[in-house]
């Protein structure tokens, strides 16, 4: 298949890139190098079956000839990153909004399958320690929290691909990541693991916010790519939403023991460093999740889909790249 990825030069895109050139597929990467890097897509350049295209999604010039070719999309590109978000605002919304409208748009001329990645944040805050669920209630703080502009963001997009779906019978995939980290992951726009081990690794103080009671179940890049894949050709998917995660037997953890553990395999001397959240962010500007774990039933019935990686094995391989 010719298959384009939107942000295909971030994080998750070029893992996926990766596997489906391994896989025999044509891939076609759109980014805008916002938080993506082209040293992410570097070592696929030589591939023949590689083309990468800098532009944004809300240049729908730009990309209206890759999806003439395009026989699947995976849009990924947006705006990501508690601290990139609460940074950008304005074009956080502008991005993930109408560059996902851009996408289903043309995607819809020739009803090309759309998988449009979403993130557990939809559901929000949980009241009580309860494995999220596609079809959860979602709890959200006040509109003045600019980090709820990310979950807000997603739900529309969520809402505009099930439109699409059920208007103009466009097969659109939506899924909701849990969390996913790996090698590449850059630390630079708020994710917890590749912080902590740059800290860790660096010497520097480990910044663990509030009480680090606070819990998170994190997914294994490889894992999160075998979920993209079997949902790319699941006959049954579209029109539905699908929770992506990690096990929460091997992967659930709090972020305070999280510190601990980064700590002791880069065998670092730094110490843990309880921030408030207050000194950490812009007043009024941010809201914890206490918990996020995902419930598994759904993507597993439909596609055998079963995390297999460890949150140890993947914080080591994470530790070597940043090593090496
Ligand atoms: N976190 C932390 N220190 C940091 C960055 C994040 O304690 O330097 C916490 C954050 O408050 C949250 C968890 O780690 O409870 C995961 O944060 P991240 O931004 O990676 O993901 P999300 O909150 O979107 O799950």
């Amino acid at each position: 298949m010719k298959v384009l990825i939107t942000g295909g030069a971030g994080f998750i895109g070029s893992h996926l890139a990766e596997r489906l050139l391994k896989d025999g597929h044509e891939v076609f990467v759109f980014d805008d190098l916002s938080t993506g890097d082209l040293d992410n897509v570097h070592h696929l350049e030589g591939n023949p079956k590689f083309h990468m295209k800098v532009g944004s999604v809300l240049d729908r010039d730009a990309l209206e000839p890759l999806f003439a070719e395009a026989d699947l999309v995976y849009h990924l590109a947006a705006a990501v990153g508690v601290n990139y978000v609460i940074e950008n605002p304005l074009q956080s919304l502008t991005t993930n909004i109408r560059g996902t409208e851009i996408v289903l748009e043309l995607a819809n001329r020739k009803k090309t399958r759309v998988l449009i990645a979403s993130t557990s944040e939809v559901a929000g805050k949980k009241n009580g320690k309860v494995m999220f669920s596609e079809d959860d209630d979602r709890l959200l703080g006040p509109t003045t929290v600019t980090r709820w502009n990310y979950s807000t963001s997603k739900a529309v997009d969520e809402m505009l691909g099930l439109a699409y779906w059920r208007e103009k019978k466009l097969p659109v995939v939506i899924v909701r990541f849990f969390n996913v980290i790996g090698p590449r992951q850059s630390p630079n726009y708020g994710m917890v693991v590749p912080r902590f081990i740059k800290q860790a690794l660096l010497g520097h103080p480990i910044t663990v916010y509030n009480d680090g009671e606070q819990k998170r179940c994190f997914t294994d890049i490889e894992d999160a790519v075998d979920g993209l894949l079997a949902l790319g050709e699941h006959p049954e998917a579209p029109g539905e939403i699908f929770n992506l995660g990690g096990d929460a037997d091997t992967n659930e953890i709090s972020i305070k023991s999280l510190a601990g553990k980064i700590k002791n395999l880069t065998e670092s001397d730094s110490p843990v460093e309880y921030v408030p959240y207050e000194k950490a962010f812009a007043k009024g500007s941010y809201e914890d999740l206490n918990y996020r774990v995902p419930d598994l039933t759904k993507i597993n019935s439909f596609t055998g889909y079963e995390p297999s990686v460890s949150l140890d094995m993947t914080l080591r391989k994470i530790i070597e790249y940043y090593e090496s």
